[in-house]
């Protein structure tokens, strides 16, 4: 059971730290398709870069471990107590070695339980089989994408598509829909995996277990094939783009799986993962515990140089194109005001991260710094102490920032903030209050936690700790940190005019299609 923990904890750095080959030549594919100069041509490559920095640091992909999936297929006999102890004694360790955040927490309370271990995480499942191997695999799916699954229940009236019924084509509305909700918010450039029948609970079940498929596969089932690259083709139409920025690739790959149903009830489930799609697997020796194959990893090494050097052309043309303009805080309402939607900013000098528990804070209590001109950075970032003992940062990249609309304008306008950093967008509140008060929302490229982390030079201090390391406000100085404004100070928002598009485009595939 000792090798079997080890190869446990070798599948969970890996995961973590590596993307898929079949994953990262999806991302190059789209990343060759993007044109040159755009704002999703610059954010697919600060993916890459980040996805490299990942490989070389050997440092979380995203900072956001997400909920830990385990599916093991295991021969008759095998001691599935013992092999939980072990799969939670390496998640423990990972944690403890900074591969994973501490994520899970007390859900009434909040509190986090530091290593990653609690009621119902991690989410373990065997399954018996009759081959004499393991097959154990792994999904780390963060929180941005979990958030952004959905449930139809057909017959259903949806948003720019009408009547989905219960047939195939219904489903391909659903299916267009769920692409179309998320906009940019679950971190796109995504995949779905497609869940037709069974109960709210099997269609969800159903919908995971398609994300275990390699992106590269060929659905047996010729209606589902179809249905896939129909949808592959065509969701790509929308505009929705990486990040929600705009662009030709907004979904990179799509497997739907279908089981059967009661006849009263009729789900088409989606979930939806970012494009740091962090699944991998590995066969093992039921004997020994040792790895005899990894999954998913079959082909070339998938090699972005060449994308690489097209996305340094395409900035250079960028910046010849669009302003870019450096800030460092404090700021002033009048350097505010004179941004706008679309500019790319680089930050350097103080930042201060704080998510939902700083937050809350804020609204009732007095901050810990004068946060007079300075910028707020969601994130939750996964920190260590060097042999000195000082704080340094692993990861860092942006939370989704709508968890904060309820308290971000109130708190800007309290206490003198000039800009927020984060994903996704926010809603019509903190865009009113941007304008009242001379704000700016700048959206960071999700996901790219190595990237950014590059950026932090020195942690100056820390204040609410007793948050616990993700929720804490830490004070960071950094240095070219990058992001693009996406609301204004003058009322505009990107993120309004993406969702509008999108809806309009998504009205040409109203018509049925699959009769
Ligand atoms: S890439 Fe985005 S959605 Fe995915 S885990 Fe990271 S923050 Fe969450």
């Amino acid at each position: 059971m000792e090798k079997f923990q080890e190869s446990m904890y070798k599948l969970i750095v890996e995961t973590s730290t590596k993307l898929p080959k079949d994953v990262r030549r999806a991302i190059l594919a789209a990343k060759l398709k993007e044109n040159a100069g755009t704002r999703a041509a610059m954010s697919l490559d600060t993916i890459t870069d980040n996805i490299l920095k990942a490989d070389e640091n050997v440092s979380p992909i995203c900072q956001d471990t997400g909920l830990p999936t385990f599916k093991i297929k295991v021969p008759v006999g095998a001691n599935q107590i013992e092999m939980k102890k072990a799969i939670r004694n390496a998640i423990a360790d990972a944690t403890k070695d900074t591969k994973l955040r501490p994520n899970s927490v007390d859900s009434i309370t909040g509190d986090n339980s530091g290593d990653n271990l609690g009621d119902g995480t991690p989410v373990i499942k065997f399954e018996q089989w009759e081959k004499d191997y393991i097959d154990a695999r792994l999904i780390l799916k963060g929180g941005g994408c979990e958030n952004k699954n959905i449930q139809y229940s057909l017959p259903a009236e949806l948003e720019g598509l009408g009547r989905a019924g219960r047939d195939l084509d219904g489903i391909r509305k659903c299916i267009m829909h769920s692409v179309y909700q998320a906009q940019g918010q679950g971190c796109s450039a995504g995949f779905i995996g497609v869940g037709i029948g069974g109960d709210r609970t099997s269609g969800y079940e159903l919908a995971k277990e398609m994300l275990f498929r390699s992106v590269d596969d060929v659905n047996p089932n010729e209606n589902l094939r179809k249905l896939e690259e129909y949808v592959m083709e065509n969701a790509n139409k929308l505009g929705i783009g990486t990040m929600g920025f705009g662009g030709e690739t907004t979904l990179l790959g799509c497997k739907v799986g279908v089981i059967n149903r009661i006849p009263a009830s009729f789900f088409v489930s989606v979930a939806y993962n970012c494009w740091a799609y962090r699944r991998l697997g590995v066969k093992l020796n039921p004997e020994t515990g040792e790895i005899t194959e990894w999954l998913y990893q079959e082909g070339e090494t998938v090699d972005f140089t060449k994308a690489e050097e097209e996305a340094a052309a395409a900035v250079e043309q960028q910046e010849e194109k669009t302003r870019s303009i450096t800030l460092e805080a404090p700021i002033t309402e009048e350097q505010i005001r004179e941004l706008k939607v679309g500019d790319v900013v680089t930050i350097n000098g103080m930042m201060h991260t704080g998510r939902d528990a700083i937050h809350k804070h804020l609204m009732d209590n007095p901050a810990p710094i004068d946060l007079n001109g300075q910028i707020i950075y969601h994130c939750g970032p996964v920190m260590a102490k060097d042999g000195e003992g000082n704080w340094v940062v692993k990861a860092a990249g942006p939370t989704t920032s709508i968890r904060e609309e309820p308290y971000q304008g109130d708190i800007m306008k309290k206490f003198g903030i000039r800009a927020v950093i984060g994903k996704g967008g926010m809603g019509p509140k903190t865009l009113a209050a941007l304008r009242e008060h001379g704000g700016v929302y700048l959206n960071a490229i999700g996901g790219a936690a190595q990237y950014y982390a590059e950026c932090m030079e020195k942690v100056e201090g820390v204040d609410l700790m007793e948050f616990g390391v993700p929720e804490a406000m830490w004070h960071i100085r950094v240095n070219g940190f990058t992001a693009v404004v996406t609301m204004d100070s003058h009322g505009n928002s990107l993120h309004e005019h993406v969702e509008k598009s999108s809806l309009q485009k998504l009205e040409q595939f109203k018509e049925p299609v699959f009769n």
